[in-house]
């Protein structure tokens, strides 16, 4: 049988650089599986590449330690690396006088985390991006930058490859484990010190034969985007957010300057019926009507999840997804906007004896093993920091 002292399972972001930390660390004999033949095939290689800067997250969570000082290693990798790093900020705008509270909180929050932002008026917010609209006033956040997600994962990939401390088993699938860390996977069993799980919107799944896990099911939530046409990319100088509802782990519909020059609208919160359910019907299977009954059930029983399954499905049309979009700007009109192939999912986990959703990253474990539950947004932005907290914390 195959043996290795650590064993990753999920070739994302957050196994590529906990794999990173530790070889920094001097551990040797690291291997990562991944199901896919290539690495980032899930939200690592689709998401909107946008280094948060610590603004939205309660204080003292895991989300708000891990996201600012994220956000420095990153840029501090891009530049090391030569990789895309596009440092424009990012304005938050109020589309109506009610949201001015929730972005004096914004203000608030980020100071507390440590977040550079500045409350600003209309003539400031016109200077830094002159198609943005807002009411009276909007936050600036100096930190915010965009980087090509895929880039920054193949130089990882290359990183750990180099090293000679990490081997890939690329398209070699976790199936379970006897609790004496004898993984078996559909390429034959595999014997390990130590399993660190960071299969993301299956690492529920994976954590349950070692015993983690129950009473937390992930539920997927799709996330479309749109394009603005080439022609009309140079409305956008950088990006645009509204101020989001904070009862909510999501954003609402944003523009994105790409590290590419591509401006990017959206992504979406819909919910979905497969944890890889990327088009209307590609990834659904068996699970769909057991995500069907827990949508219902969230349904019911949780006003927050109630009013994300009311405003989202929606932007399914166009119109929606248009208006929603405009309220955030001068001039926009529908012929602007083109479809685009990017979408994403995004793994929410829920706890199912609160139906809650759960607001922070989850992490559980034991002497033999170490499980990443719920590596939501920003855990992109979190990953190198988020790294280092799993080695000093959970490695020994
Ligand atoms: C649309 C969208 C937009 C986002 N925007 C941002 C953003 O702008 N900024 C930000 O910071 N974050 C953003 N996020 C969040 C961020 O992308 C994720 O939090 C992060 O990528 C999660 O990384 P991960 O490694 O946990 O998961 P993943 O990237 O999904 O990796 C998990 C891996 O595990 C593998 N796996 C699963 N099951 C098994 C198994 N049984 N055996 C073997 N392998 C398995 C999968 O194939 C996958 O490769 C966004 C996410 C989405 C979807």
């Amino acid at each position: 049988m195959k043996t290795t002292g650590i064993m990753i399972c999920g070739a994302g972001i957050v196994g590529l650089t906990i794999a990173r930390e530790l070889v920094s660390r001097g551990y040797k004999d690291i291997l990562i599986i991944d199901k896919e033949p290539e690495i980032a095939r899930h939200a690592s290689g689709r998401n909107s590449g946008v280094l948060h800067a610590g603004i939205y997250y309660a204080p003292g969570s895991l989300r708000a330690v891990s996201c600012l000082s994220g956000n420095f290693k990153m840029k501090e990798y891009c530049r090391e690396k030569g990789l895309p790093l596009l440092e424009t900020g990012k304005v938050i705008v109020a589309r109506n006088e009610s949201e001015i509270p929730t972005l004096l909180e914004l203000y608030d929050r980020a100071t507390a985390n440590g977040a550079k932002v500045e409350i600003i008026d209309e003539k400031r917010l016109a200077a830094i991006e002159p198609n943005a609209k807002t009411t009276s006033k909007a936050l600036f956040s100096h930190y915010t930058a965009v980087v090509n997600p895929r880039a920054v994962m193949q130089s990882l990939y290359d990183d750990l490859i180099e090293s000679g401390k990490v081997s890939f088993m690329l398209g070699t699938r976790f199936i379970t484990t006897d609790g004496s860390n004898t993984i078996t996977t559909d390429k034959g069993k595999i014997s390990c010190g130590m399993f660190i799980n960071c299969a993301g919107s299956y690492s529920d799944q994976v954590a349950r034969p070692f015993g983690f896990g129950e009473g937390y099911r992930l539920i997927p939530f799709k996330g479309i985007y749109k394009k603005l046409k080439k022609e009309k990319a140079h409305i956008i100088k950088g990006s645009i957010y509204p101020v989001p509802n904070l009862k909510n782990p999501f954003l609402g519909i944003h523009f994105t300057r790409s590290a590419s020059g591509d401006v990017y609208l959206g992504p979406t919160a819909i919910p979905a019926f497969g944890r890889e359910n990327y088009g209307i019907l590609s990834g659904l299977d068996t699970e769909a009507f057991e995500i069907m009954v827990r949508d219902a059930i969230l349904f019911f029983k949780n006003k927050k999840f109630r009013s994300v399954t009311f405003e989202e499905p929606r932007k399914y049309f166009f119109k929606y997804f248009f208006n929603d979009a405009k309220k955030l700007v001068k001039e926009l009109s529908p012929e602007d906007l083109e479809s685009s192939t990017k979408v994403g999912i995004r793994p929410q986990l829920v706890d199912l004896k609160r139906n809650e959703l759960v607001m922070d990253f989850l992490v559980k474990n034991d002497t033999k093993s170490v499980h990443i539950l719920n590596a939501i947004s920003p855990a992109f932005t979190s990953s190198m920091y988020f790294a280092e907290m799993i080695a000093e914390n959970y490695i020994h």
